[in-house]
């Protein structure tokens, strides 16, 4: 390209800055910066990535093109032509919205993600299972976070994981917008020209682009409490679980390097642990994981009694809502709480127990119930409306809640997110939209009994195709007449 030594320096630099970048914006700060050096359009993305890799040719680049190209190569992606022309919304920039966004455009669609925020602040650690090590490794973690999962780690902060993702995301040419939050899904007008509006989201700032364009998929992954209408949740309802997280700072000294981590399977079943835990502090808890990664990471699920007991909660209600509200937990006694489990669950072995900040600028502890956890009914939906088909999906918490202390939410989200790009691909390929959504229910039964154990161990051939990864997979045990209720269709009087 004529390009001058100065310039690929320079060029070189600014890559270096993206690869490093700690921040979400900062990212995004030098990913813009490093495109109009290069002239390049990210808009562009059925040749984005191409570009950029013939531009960026330092050893750096070319080794993450390396891990990115064997990836591209994977046959369901058709060269990145299999969903050429299909037009891709997704709802939150969290770990399982990127890695679909990630999916899609692999698979050639343009797609946008809109993202309410513009921080990633989230300290706590999400358990990974060895497919998912694997996935990220494959898609060049280790290039942007050198200590991912180095030795035996099995685990990632949240923060650090979105950066990743987003790091990916936009290399593959997906559009990532911040500050944009969804609000809900426009039908296309009855009485429109052949080319009026077709399927488009009502965001806030309202006047921002992502407002103009017609789309052919949303996916929601704004987690917990999906904003997107038509999805019924089920409700699972345990005995009252009340879980606490903590974040402590991890100054890396040798002392703190030294302490083992606590994994939660291991620890559940050791009961005298907890026993002499109570015994001593009067703390009495079900579970407790200790991760070590940019923090010193705890999630335990605590019993009602000792929180009492210890002053924590202050007036027992039998309103889970009402229990933990913020008027009826002393902030204080929750700190020293929580401080005491995380010393006494590491041998009193970490030097000093300072609280990390969170992104409001408090001690970053969290006090959370798990007594009811959600699921949706359906993965997915279609809606016609006077010939505009739109397909609908949930992928992540908003699909699937998991429970924090087991580590399942990036797991099987991970998976849905595989599976949600399958379906898209089927959609683009003309199947009927009972097809796809028989099939895609059929995968998601499959989702909430998946472990470590029962999915496929060769994670080498790991694709979107789900018989790469569901062993003795049948994917046609719902049937079409099972989801008519899914599809709905309006047309024109
Ligand atoms: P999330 O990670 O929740 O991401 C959803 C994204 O959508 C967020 O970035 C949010 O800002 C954005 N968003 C929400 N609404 C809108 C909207 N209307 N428009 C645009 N964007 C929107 N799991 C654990 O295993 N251990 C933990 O300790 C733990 N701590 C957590 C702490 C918090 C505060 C939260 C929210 C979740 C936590 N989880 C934890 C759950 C874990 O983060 C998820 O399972 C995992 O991140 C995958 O989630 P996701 O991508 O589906 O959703």
């Amino acid at each position: 390209m004529g390009e001058t030594e100065e310039e690929k320096d320079q060029a070189g630099k600014l890559f270096e800055n993206f690869i490093q970048a700690s921040t979400c914006k900062g990212t995004l700060q030098s990913f813009n910066l490093l495109c109009r050096l290069l002239d390049l359009d990210p808009q562009d993305h059925e040749t984005f990535y191409c570009s950029l890799k013939t531009r960026l040719t330092s050893w750096r680049a070319k080794a993450l093109w390396t891990k990115l190209d064997k990836r591209t190569c994977h046959k369901e992606y058709k060269k990145g032509q299999a969903c050429v022309g299909t037009k891709c919304l997704i709802i939150g920039g969290g770990p399982c919205g990127l890695r679909t966004a990630i999916e899609l455009a692999l698979l050639g669609a343009k797609v946008v993600v809109i993202e309410k925020r513009d921080t990633f602040s989230r300290n706590n650690v999400l358990h990974l299972w060895p497919y998912t090590i694997h996935d990220l490794k494959g898609l060049g973690a280790k290039k942007f976070y050198g200590k991912f999962c180095a030795g035996a780690i099995d685990h990632i902060s949240i923060r650090q994981l979105q950066l990743m993702l987003l790091k990916i995301a936009l290399l593959v040419a997906v559009e990532f917008h911040v500050n944009v939050e969804f609000v809900k899904l426009l039908e296309p007008p009855e009485n429109q020209e052949n080319d009026g509006p077709g399927w488009r989201a009502e965001i806030r700032p309202a006047d921002h682009p992502v407002a103009n364009i017609d789309f052919d998929v949303v996916v929601g992954a704004d987690g917990r409490r999906n904003t997107l209408e038509g999805f019924k949740r089920k409700e699972f309802r345990g005995k009252l679980a009340i879980a606490i997280t903590a974040n402590f700072v991890n100054r890396n000294t040798t002392a703190e390097a030294k302490v083992e981590e606590i994994s939660g399977v291991a620890f559940i079943f050791n009961q005298k642990f907890f026993l002499d835990l109570k015994e001593e502090t009067g703390i009495d808890l079900e579970n407790i994981v200790y991760y070590k990664d940019n923090t010193h990471y705890f999630v335990m699920t605590a019993k009602k009694q000792s929180l009492l007991d210890k002053g924590v909660i202050i007036h027992d209600y039998i309103d889970t809502e009402m229990l933990l509200s913020s008027e009826n937990v002393n902030q204080e006694a929750l700190l020293g709480y929580a401080r005491e489990a995380a010393d006494f669950g590491t041998n009193y072995q970490l030097p000093t127990l300072d609280f990390a900040i969170n992104a409001c600028g408090q001690p970053d502890v969290a006090m959370f119930d798990f007594t009811s956890m959600y699921a949706s009914e359906n993965a997915a939906l279609v809606r016609e409306r006077f010939g505009h088909q739109l397909l609908v999906a949930l992928v992540g918490d908003s699909l699937l809640e998991p429970f924090w202390p087991m580590g399942t939410g990036c797991a099987r989200g991970f998976l849905a997110a595989f599976d949600s790009a399958w379906m898209v691909k089927r959609w683009t390929e003309g199947r009927t939209p009972l097809e796809v959504l028989a099939e895609r229910e059929s995968l998601y039964r499959i989702l909430p009994q998946t472990t470590t154990e029962n999915i496929g161990k060769n994670f080498e051939q790991y694709t979107i195709d789900p018989g790469t990864r569901y062993p003795n997979l049948i994917s046609t045990c719902v049937r079409q007449n099972q989801v008519r209720k899914t599809f709905s269709r309006i047309t024109f009087a």
